[in-house]
């Protein structure tokens, strides 16, 4: 599989950041440029995102692009098909295989972009991003506006108790907040003991 395509291989792009910081915008627009140079792009998104659509990558600001939902990592391999540009959105919610998948995409010669949250809602690294980040050459950290103070946001804050990481469609649930300002609200949750101060693991 290697060196497939015009002798050279591909390469692994990672778009990540909090919400609201603009990744799907991000990926959508190396896509839109992509194909402008007539190159074939495959878009690939968890079946469990269904936010808005079952066909389409939307970003919030609803610029939308054809999408294809899958349920496991694997079937991207599948259904990949010729493509010289593989997009991958909400790669955090894919099983850890989607590594290797990017991994075999790229040494055919695919140029693979995923985008995805960095951090879970408590902070900690979300699903199979840290080793997509360690693996990829070239990685883009977005940042949201924190919504107390106006600095850059990191984090993807739960202003609803819930240890459901998978709650999708409900935006109003989460707050872009920076690290000072997510410290503070997670010290008055755990002072208030609200549910999202007991969640400790992810799920
Ligand atoms: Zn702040």
């Amino acid at each position: 599989m290697f060196l497939e395509k015009s002798g050279r291989s591909g390469w692994v792009e990672v778009i990540c950041g909090s919400m609201f910081s603009g990744k799907t915008e991000e990926l959508i627009r190396r896509l839109k440029r992509a194909e402008f140079a007539n190159q074939a792009i495959e878009i690939f998104k968890p079946a469990v995102d269904i936010r808005y659509s079952k066909e389409n990558v939307t970003s919030h600001d609803s610029r939308a692009m054809e999408s294809t939902p899958v349920d496991s990592a694997d079937s991207i391999l599948l259904l990949a098909g010729d493509a010289d540009v593989v997009g991958i959105d909400e790669a955090q919610f894919f099983d850890h295989n989607i590594v290797d998948v990017c991994q075999h995409l790229a040494d055919s010669g695919v140029r693979v972009i995923c985008a995805g949250l960095d951090m879970d809602y408590l902070g900690n690294p979300f699903g199979p991003m840290p080793d997509l980040m360690a693996v990829a050459e070239y990685v883009t950290k977005v940042h949201a506006i924190c919504v107390k103070c106006g600095g850059l946001a990191q984090h993807s804050h739960r202003k609803v108790p819930g240890g459901n990481l998978v709650m999708l469609g409900e935006k109003e649930a989460y707050e872009p907040l920076c690290r000072h300002c997510f410290n503070l609200e997670r010290t008055r949750e755990k002072a208030e003991g609200s549910d999202n101060a007991k969640d400790k693991s992810c799920g």
